[in-house]
Order: structure tokens, then C-alpha cells, then sequence
């Protein structure tokens, strides 16, 4: 395998060619195909942004015919007929049927942009600068969004001061006994907390790169009471555990609650091409013409793969009873796996975002998922200290490979236990 070029050429920062090092050629569905002819099973999905598999048949195919057409590749934010048609299915088939009723804001194709998007325009839309974010948060690496990324690791890069965000313990950080909400709404009861009125509220409804925490939908609703009592601006960000992760297009919807603005990204464009948009509650989309701007929100082929994506997947119910019986086995082999050695692992997530939980020795995870690779099978690991196994299979993959996955999974455990 020759790896020598990304050795000597590329910055230290790559990363997770470390965790995989390989040179991988080709991609279907829920496998990949390295230069050797070795088959691995994806259980990492682009941290999210292939969560319909590799290469789906029928985006592909949408994607080159409107290569072929002709039509506008780049536009800015001019109109186009790909960009009419992706709004046109998101409001019909995403936001209506949900009763949701927001602007879409087409920001720079990363998560990080979005974020950033969403904390700017929180912050102009109530005057104020202070936001909360959460314990083991993670909401992407540019300055306003790294303010608001719990982890030192990442903090430590800025290279200059993080400023205007205070961190609060998310759901369960104290044990389940704690309600963190509650403590929330003392600081900002109190006149003397020391905490100042925020403009906003920023949360993951589970927790991806920190390690699979999962809110309690009761927990969200009590944040969306908190913040409705003080015009704080509650942005949910769906970047990672959006778009069907959590067994709906949306994280937040089994909670019932409807954010003030939502990022999503990653797999948007369902391809894997690059595209993010923020939701924003029509009375604070503050903006003003060209306010926050850049060459590319939102470009011509990701439109077309997310517009295709929500008409094979979002227009029945039939991928959200698939995601269910797939999360149902998955949690079953992991419980499993818990069960067999008692008091070593523990189980959390929701839908197709689940983690083994490593409880004794935090090195662990990182030896599973170096051995399930080393078995065929692409598994990351997340959390303060790597310390769960993140398990994120395609959402519509064949039950079979599911199944081969969990297989593969349960042997790197019992060999990386030693
Ligand atoms: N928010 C969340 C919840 C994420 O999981 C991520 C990426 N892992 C981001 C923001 C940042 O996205 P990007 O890496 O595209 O900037």
C-alpha cells in the first residue's frame, strides 16, 4: 500500500487517514474498495455524509445528466432551475409535512459555515453576544464555532482568544439525578449568577464527536420552554445526528420541539457532495442583501443530489421503518456485547448513531476500531478521551452487511480486549 505521498506531502493535520490507512478506490452502498481489492464494510459513513451509502444508482444518475445538460454549474446565489427544484421538494416534502415554517439560508458548504451563520445572525437578531453551549459539544473548527466546541483539543489550536460563549453541562452530565435545564434556568433566573442574558442557545440533540450523549426529549423541551420565557434564540445543531441518523430527517422531531434556527449539512446533498443550509424563524431572518456572503452557497450538483435524495427517501415512510429495524439490531449486537462482558461496556444513542461506551479502559476503543479495520470493517471512535466506539452503518444498507458489520465488530472486540 502506497501511502508515501500523503506521508511526506501532506500537513500533519490529516487525521483520519491515520485511523484508516489506506488508499481506497471505489465505493457502493455500504462498502468500500482499497487499491489492494480489500472490501470494508462502512460503519463510519463520512461521519455522517453518506448516510445513504456510496455512489446511490439513482443520484448518480440524476447528477450526470444534469452534468451533461449544461446547465449552470456555479451561480452564487442567483436562481437557477436545480436550485428551484431542491426548494421547491424541501418546503413541499421536508418542511410542510412537518408543519415547519422557516427561511432557508443557503451558507458556505462546510458545517462550520452554517454554525457560524446561525451564531452571527442570532447574535444581530436580539442585540446581545452571549451564547450557551454544552459540555462535550462539538459544532465545527472555524473562531465562532470553535468558541462554542467543548473540546481542548481542538480549543487549544485557535491561537487566540475564544470569546463569548459559557458552557453548561448538557443532559445526564451529572447523572441522570441532575436536571441541567433546571440549573440552566437558576443562572439565568438570578439576577447575580454571573451569567448574562444570551442571545442564544446552541445544542446537538445527540451529541456526535462527543461521544454519543443523547438528550432526553423532555430535556429539550424544557430548554425550548426556558428559552421561549426569555427570547433566547434556541439553535439545534442537526449537522451530524440530521437527516435520518436518528430514525427522522430531523433530530429534534421526536422531541416535538421546533428550533428557532437548525443547521444541517453532511448529507444533504445525499451524494456526499458538499452543501449546508440554516433554518431560520421567519421574524429573525435579520438579514440585510449580501449581509453574510460568499462564492459558494450552495452549488448546482448538490442540489440536484439533495432534490433527488428527497424524492427516493423522504416522500413515504418506507426509509424511517428501515432505519428503525436496522437501529434494532444493531442496538441488540451491542447490548449483546455488553452483556458478555459485564461492567466493561455500556450502550447509548439514538436511531443509526450509537456508541459503545468503553468503561474501563478508555483505550479500548481506539484498539476495536483499529482491529475492525484490520478485519474489513470502518468504525471511529468519539468522545472526551476516544473512548466509544461510534457506530454510524448507512441508513438503507442491506440487512446482510449489517449484519457481517456486527460480526466483524464483535471479534475486534473480543481481540482488542486482549
Ligand atoms: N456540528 C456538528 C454537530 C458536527 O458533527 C460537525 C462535524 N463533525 C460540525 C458541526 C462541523 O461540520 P464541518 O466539519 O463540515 O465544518
Amino acid at each position: 500500500m502506497n501511502l508515501s505521498v500523503f506521508d511526506q506531502t501532506e500537513s500533519e493535520v490529516r487525521s483520519y487517514i491515520r485511523s484508516f490507512p489506506t488508499v481506497f478506490t471505489t465505493a457502493k452502498g455500504s462498502k468500500l474498495t482499497d487499491e489492494d481489492g480489500r472490501e470494508y464494510i462502512d460503519f463510519f459513513c463520512g461521519a455522517g455524509a453518506v448516510n445513504y451509502g456510496h455512489n446511490d444508482p439513482d443520484i448518480q444518475e440524476a447528477v450526470i445528466e444534469f452534468l451533461r445538460s449544461d446547465q449552470l454549474q456555479h451561480a452564487l446565489d442567483m436562481a437557477t432551475t436545480s436550485k428551484r427544484h431542491f426548494l421547491e421538494l424541501f418546503r413541499d416534502r421536508i418542511l410542510a409535512p412537518r408543519g415547519l415554517d422557516y427561511r432557508v439560508q443557503f451558507t458556505g458548504p462546510t458545517g462550520a459555515n452554517t454554525v457560524e451563520a446561525a451564531l452571527k445572525l442570532a447574535r444581530m437578531a436580539t442585540g446581545r453576544t452571549g451564547v450557551v453551549a454544552f459540555t462535550h459539544g462539538y459544532h465545527g473548527l472555524s473562531l465562532g464555532a470553535l468558541a462554542a466546541t467543548a473540546n481542548q483539543w481542538f480549543r487549544q489550536a485557535a491561537g487566540t482568544t475564544l470569546n463569548d460563549v459559557t458552557f453548561h453541562p448538557y443532559d445526564g452530565y451529572y447523572g441522570d439525578e441532575i436536571d441541567t435545564v433546571a440549573l440552566l434556568r437558576k443562572h439565568i433566573e438570578d439576577p447575580s449568577s454571573g451569567l448574562d442574558l444570551p442571545a442564544a442557545i446552541i445544542v446537538e440533540t445527540v451529541q456526535g464527536e462527543g461521544g454519543v450523549n443523547v438528550a432526553s426529549a423532555q430535556w429539550l423541551r424544557d430548554l425550548r420552554a426556558l428559552c421561549d420565557e426569555y427570547g433566547i434564540v434556541l439553535i439545534c445543531d442537526e449537522i451530524q445526528i440530521g437527516i435520518g441518523r436518528s430514525g427522522k430527517f430531523f433530530g429534534f422531531e421526536e422531541s416535538g420541539i421546533v428550533p428557532d434556527m437548525v443547521t444541517l449539512s453532511k448529507s444533504l446533498s445525499g451524494y456526499g457532495f458538499p452543501m449546508s443550509l440554516l433554518l431560520i424563524k421567519p421574524e429573525l431572518d435579520k438579514w440585510q442583501p449580501a449581509m453574510h456572503t460568499g462564492t459558494f452557497r450552495g452549488n448546482s450538483i448538490a442540489f440536484v443530489g439533495a432534490a433527488k435524495s428527497i424524492e427516493k427517501f423522504w416522500s413515504d415512510d418506507q426509509l424511517e421503518n428501515t432505519i428503525a429495524e436496522r437501529a434494532d439490531e444493531v442496538v441488540t449486537t451491542l447490548n449483546e456485547i455488553a452483556e458478555q462482558y459485564p461492567g466493561e461496556f455500556s450502550v447509548r444513542g439514538r436511531g443509526l448513531l450509537q456508541g459503545l461506551v468503553c468503561e474501563q479502559d478508555r483505550e479500548l476503543a481506539g484498539r476495536i476500531s483499529r482491529a475492525a479495520f484490520e478485519r474489513g470493517l470502518v468504525v471511529e471512535t468519539a468522545g472526551a478521551y476516544d473512548e466509544v466506539v461510534k457506530i454510524m452503518p448507512t441508513l438503507n444498507g442491506d440487512m446482510e452487511t449489517l449484519k457481517a458489520g456486527l460480526s466483524i465488530l464483535r471479534d475486534a472486540v473480543a481481540a482488542a480486549r486482549g
